[in-house]
């Protein structure tokens, strides 16, 4: 039993079930005893690792993308570099080291990460020991006067969700009570009508279930509108579909799949995105977005084995075999190439990013 395990405990029974995703905020980020608040998530000793983790070659990937985007607006003289969920800081490290070169990119970046926690922006900061990086809680408050270019690799599966469960009158919500041995349980709400999921009516069968990520459309319509109204765009990588569909909510701790509610705080819990209600939020900000990119195929229209062959050409041995399974871990549909998705946010009147599709 965790302390926020009794803490949690403690609320419901005063107040009543919680969402999922009030259960799943308090666990990742509950300021004294939250996931990202207290553990080394991230890597081979943490319990999850990420693209960025696994190879330099996918940081310097997305970086050229980014500066090409740049040029491609007409290399604006002053943009905000931003990176949601930063994690390490290794993505944006290799972003920064991979433009080096590219002529006024650097001089005219602004960098801006959005991370809900101080421990991770202190390991944020070592990464980058050379920048000055403006740290933000949420996309509201990103900069309103100059081009935005955005990257977030597992940012949006982070954020919490909602659950819903169709019946014949409409949806109900998947709520977090007490069972009768007075341990965290699921359990349904009243049914309600829901705005939100007005539209899923048509493809859904009684019983179905759906899953709602309201945070993840704020930052999006908070990106979006910014895009619109300065230049510049997004890359969204992650893991996930077109539509939610169906139960994803899942609890990690060291690499292995674990029960959600039995030890809050100590897992990493998240959920696969749902990209087109990403897409959906962007659209009506009037931002267009591009079609939904496999991660291997963004990765190599971006020119990922040209670059693994110069890598290779270096190395020997057992560091030439790790680099040959890394290229095949960010690109092969049996590992992260498929599952893992790229969509690209970009002023309608402009071009999308490199490797994606309008
Ligand atoms: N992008 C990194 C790390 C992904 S882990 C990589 O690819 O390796 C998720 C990151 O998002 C962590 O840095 C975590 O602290 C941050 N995060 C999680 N929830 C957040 C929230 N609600 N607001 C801001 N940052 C959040």
């Amino acid at each position: 039993m965790t302390k926020l395990a009794d803490i949690l405990r403690r609320q419901i029974a005063a107040t009543g079930p919680m969402t999922l995703a009030q259960y799943m905020s308090a666990c990742l980020l509950h300021p004294e005893h939250g996931y990202y608040t207290t553990q080394d998530a991230l890597g081979v000793d943490g319990d999850f690792t990420t693209a960025p983790e696994i190879s330099q070659m996918f940081g310097e990937l997305i970086g050229l993308c980014v500066a090409q985007a740049w040029m491609d607006q007409g290399a604006p003289d002053r943009f905000a570099l931003i990176e949601l969920g930063p994690g390490r800081g290794t993505l944006i490290a290799d972003v920064v080291r991979a433009t080096a070169n590219v002529p006024g990119f650097h001089a005219a970046a602004n960098l801006h990460l959005v991370e809900a926690s101080d421990r991770m922006r202190k390991l944020q900061t070592s990464a980058l020991p050379a920048q000055q990086p403006d740290w933000h809680d949420t996309a509201e408050t990103l900069p309103e006067d100059m081009p935005i270019f955005v990257i977030a690799n597992e940012f949006f599966d982070a954020l919490p969700i909602r659950q819903f469960q169709r019946d014949k009158k409409g949806w109900r919500e998947v709520v977090v009570g007490l069972g009768p041995d007075d341990q965290m349980q699921r359990g349904l709400s009243d049914p309600a009508p829901i705005d939100a999921l007005q539209h899923r009516l048509d493809d859904t069968e009684p019983g179905a279930l759906v899953e709602v990520n309201a945070h993840a459309t704020a930052a999006v319509d908070a990106l979006a509108r910014r895009i619109m109204a300065q230049g510049g765009m997004a890359l969204f990588l992650d893991y996930g579909g077109w539509h939610s569909d169906g139960d994803t909510f899942q609890a990690v701790r060291a690499h292995r799949p674990v029960d959600p509610f039995a030890e809050p705080g100590r897992a990493d819990l998240t959920a696969h995105v749902d990209f087109e209600a990403l897409a959906r939020a962007a659209l009506i900000a009037g931002c267009a977005a591009s079609q939904l990119t496999n991660q291997g195929v963004f990765l190599e229209r971006l020119g990922i084995t040209p670059r693994a062959q110069g890598l290779a050409k270096g190395l020997r041995g057992p560091e030439l075999e790790a680099h040959v399974a890394a290229h095949r871990r960010l690109t092969h549909p049996d590992e992260m190439g498929s599952l893992f998705k790229v969509l690209g946010l970009y002023p309608s009147t402009e071009s999308p990013p490199p490797g994606l599709d309008p």
